[in-house]
């Protein structure tokens, strides 16, 4: 077997029974939307968490989508995110009409800057009509952002503080779990992520009933009393009632491979910390490694290269910042674009295999591949 970036196979193999049941439990009921599980998750979820509130929907992207149409985020207003994400925290600020806000990021954690949202919203009062809305924070790469500090500037400046968990389920902030800081947080079932189904699915989770009021109506057509009496222009977002068991069973083995995941970091780390520069875990934080990512790589296609002809596979994410994306050049007149740290972990970034089901050997032929280089 050859060793994969990450293992979908091998945890499927390892959990088929359990899942093959419940798919066929669902098959059975013929009870498909918003079926039994759904709620059973939901449930869950919310234990889990530690949260009041969880509110599946079709996938992550409209997660965060459901949760600006909440807060009432729309035109004339800007959001500050990331400049180092996955598209879709930029792409839905837009979609609801709002201005994004680039941010630069922090060169150990990869996470929002708190230092350069600082600058960012001077400037924006300085030179905008736009009004200061919402903070979205990513817990990219699985590790939680510093949301003591974020939670403090949010309050200051009466923003709402979002935060996009898409590959942050399972991470933590001492006891609080990530999906339960902000205002409103969103993650992601799409396969890969932490917690993945075999499609796609996402969750809204929130502490406030009047938001999960809200949310309950946006996913299913701004719906009232029922579907067909619309109070509200809303979306066809819901989680399918097979994803809903698919997940229920790879919830509860979750803790366990969040376990593994961790001790694959830990020797990673240790065993490349001399040569390379390893993410880093802040005291008190537990990343859920959706990715381990080395940094400040000047030869990172060689080293792509050289892992290559041993068969092991590496990725880069992400080669191109939200600010570098075409579709957002017109934004260069909001905000000045300067975002160094981002743009070099771009340039020199690497994540090499990381899921839970790789062997002690598997994780020794990677490391002993990296210090060939
Ligand atoms: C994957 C991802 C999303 C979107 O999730 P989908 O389920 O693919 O729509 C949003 N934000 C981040 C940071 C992601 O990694």
């Amino acid at each position: 077997m050859s060793i994969q970036f990450i293992d979908l196979k091998a945890q499927y193999q390892h959990l088929q029974p359990r899942i093959d049941r419940r798919i066929a439990g669902v098959l059975a009921k013929a009870d498909f939307i918003l079926g039994d599980e759904v709620g059973e998750l939901e449930e869950k979820l919310a234990e889990f968490v530690g949260v009041k509130h969880v509110i599946s929907c079709a996938n992550g992207t409209d997660a965060l989508q459901l949760s600006l149409m909440t807060l009432g985020i729309g035109a004339g207003d800007a959001v500050f995110c990331p400049t180092f994400t996955f598209f879709a925290s930029a792409e839905v600020i837009a979609l609801a009409g709002a201005t994004p806000i680039f941010v630069d990021v922090d060169r150990e954690t990869f996470n929002l800057c708190s230092k350069d949202l600082a600058r960012k919203i001077d400037q924006l009062s300085a030179d905008s009509t736009l009004t200061p809305k919402a903070i979205m924070a990513v817990d990219l790469f699985g590790l939680p952002a510093n949301f003591d500090e974020l939670a403090k500037v949010a309050k200051e400046t009466g923003m709402y503080l979002i935060e996009d968990a898409a590959q942050g389920f399972g991470g933590a902030i001492d006891a609080r779990r990530a999906c339960s800081f902000g205002d409103i947080a969103t993650t992601s079932f799409f396969p890969a992520k932490p917690l993945g189904c075999y499609g796609d699915g996402g969750a809204v989770f929130t502490d406030k009933d009047d938001y999960a009021d809200l949310l309950r109506s946006y996913r299913v057509h701004g719906k009232g009393d029922n579907k067909y009496h619309n109070v509200r222009v809303g979306l066809n977002s819901r989680l399918d009632t097979i994803q809903a068991a698919i997940l229920l069973e790879k919830l509860e083995e979750f803790p366990l491979e969040l376990k593994r995941r961790n001790e694959i970091a830990e020797h990673y780390s240790r065993s490349l910390c001399a040569k390379y520069d390893v993410p880093r875990v802040p005291t008190g934080y537990t990343s859920a490694w959706a990715q381990y990512t080395l940094r400040n790589l000047e030869n990172r296609d060689h080293i792509g290269n050289t892992l290559r002809q041993s068969n092991i596979p590496s990725a880069v994410y992400y080669a191109t910042c939200m600010h570098e994306q075409p579709v957002f050049d017109s934004l260069r007149q909001v905000s000045n674009h300067q975002h160094p740290v981002a743009e070099s972990l771009a340039r020199t970034c690497l994540s090499i295999p990381m899921h839970p089901y790789l062997s002690d050997a598997e994780v020794d032929t990677i490391v002993m591949s990296l210090l060939s280089c």
